[in-house]
């Protein structure tokens, strides 16, 4: 049963005046934020620079661990509900910025971060080493059955090059799910051979008693990828690209790494192990690094917007509200690489601060404060 303060509030809501509100970028945290702020009576577009909606969620993660009708169907229902998707909109270059800001009475930044950690050894330059994002997302248009290179030059980190595995030794370098998913995919793509690097030491399969409960455990994590075929090599870092007289990559030249723990356990620092630098052919390598911060062309420095020491948007995480006051953000733009799971919660943690600012401090929203029922209590 709602109790009558529930109802009066609900019905108060009726009369409030529907808002314009622009989603940019439509991974897990625009989706999420557009789909509450939707909810909440407001009218919403969500532009988003690529072909489909998704974010990484299409064009990162490989179909063999998240099917894309499963983005399909809801971008579907969305659309059903009233939100409007317009896509090949990269603001702050095809669309302007300003236009945005006079038409909308908020917006929301949702444009993930994109920039991938370079690896600035001797013969980076070499034809064969590419960033993971330019190889992943080309199979995930392949996949999809649309051109892998189609909207690549709008992107800085995506060259206009096919990328494929078939038939390469393929060194990727970084343990993450990011290189789990290179290697995948790799494999998938007929690869000759799949080695994955890891600076780090390889870490125990269970609980230490350097990492005892409730901290969070450094386990060693084998995906389905890895069972499916890859040499994994722990503590080595990269030297050099060996390129062959044409500037192709023919080898990678790497050394094994001796780390020492902090007084915590955990590895600390390291040299490089006398003796041990060798070279293994390779003729595709894989940047799969992490990422750094959000792209600033365009968009970010056209607002001028107000940016942490990592590089991120700077918004509290409680309020999502940038330093400019109709301007909010969500997602990895704001609290730096992260999951699914964190884009998701914070878009709709963030459109729920939306709402409050658009009606004068009231929302319908839930949060992780309070059910809608709550809400209203
Ligand atoms: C290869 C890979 C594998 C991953 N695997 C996992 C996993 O298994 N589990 C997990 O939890 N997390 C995983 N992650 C992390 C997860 O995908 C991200 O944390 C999450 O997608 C971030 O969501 P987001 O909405 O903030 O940004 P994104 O998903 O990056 O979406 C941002 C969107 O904004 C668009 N955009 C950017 N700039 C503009 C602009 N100016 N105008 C219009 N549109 C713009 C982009 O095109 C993109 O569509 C993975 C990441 C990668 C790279």
């Amino acid at each position: 049963m709602l109790s009558t303060k529930v109802l009066c509030n609900l019905v108060n809501r009726t009369c409030v005046v529907v808002k314009k509100v622009a989603v940019i970028g439509s991974g897990p945290a625009g989706l999420a934020a557009a789909a509450q702020l939707n909810y909440a009576g407001h009218t919403v577009t969500v532009f988003e620079r690529d072909e489909k909606p998704g974010g990484l969620l299409r064009y990162g993660i490989p179909d063999f661990k998240l099917e894309k009708w499963v983005i399909d169907r809801r971008v579907q229902l969305m659309e059903e509900e009233g939100v409007q998707f317009v896509c090949h909109a990269n603001v702050g270059v095809n669309v302007n910025v300003n236009d945005l800001l006079r038409e909308y009475n908020a917006i929301v930044i949702a444009t993930g971060s994109t920039v991938p950690r370079n690896l600035e050894v001797t013969g980076r330059d070499a034809d064969g080493v590419h960033f993971a994002m330019s190889f992943l997302k080309q199979q995930n248009k392949r996949v999809d059955g649309s051109d892998p290179l189609a909207n690549a030059a709008i992107e800085s980190n995506i060259l206009p090059d096919q990328l494929l595995a078939t038939g390469k030794h393929v060194v990727v370098i970084g343990g993450g799910d990011t290189g789990s998913d290179c290697v995948g995919t790799s494999n998938r793509q007929g690869a000759r051979s799949v080695t994955q690097f890891e600076l780090l030491p390889q870490p125990p399969a269970s609980r230490s008693e350097a990492m005892p409960w409730p901290t969070y455990p450094m386990l060693l994590k084998t995906t389905t990828s890895h069972e499916e075929g890859c040499t994994r090599q722990w503590a080595v870092n990269t030297k050099e690209f060996i390129k062959d007289e044409n500037g192709k990559l023919k080898a990678i030249r790497l050394v094994d790494l001796e780390w020492k723990a902090s007084a915590d356990g955990r590895p600390a620092s390291f040299t490089e192990v006398a003796g041990s630098e060798r070279e293994i052919p390779c003729d595709l390598a894989l940047l799969a690094m992490g990422f750094l911060h959000p792209q600033f062309e365009g968009l970010l420095e056209q607002l001028e917007i107000e940016r942490d020491e990592r590089g991120n948007v700077k918004a509290s995480e409680k309020q999502y509200q940038t330093s400019l006051p109709k301007i909010f953000a969500a997602g990895d733009a704001r609290r730096g690489q992260s999951l699914v799971v964190w884009a998701i919660s914070e878009g709709r943690e963030c459109a729920r601060r939306v709402d409050e600012f658009l009606n004068n401090g009231s929302s319908i929203l839930e949060t992780k404060d309070a059910t809608i029922l709550q809400a209203f209590a």
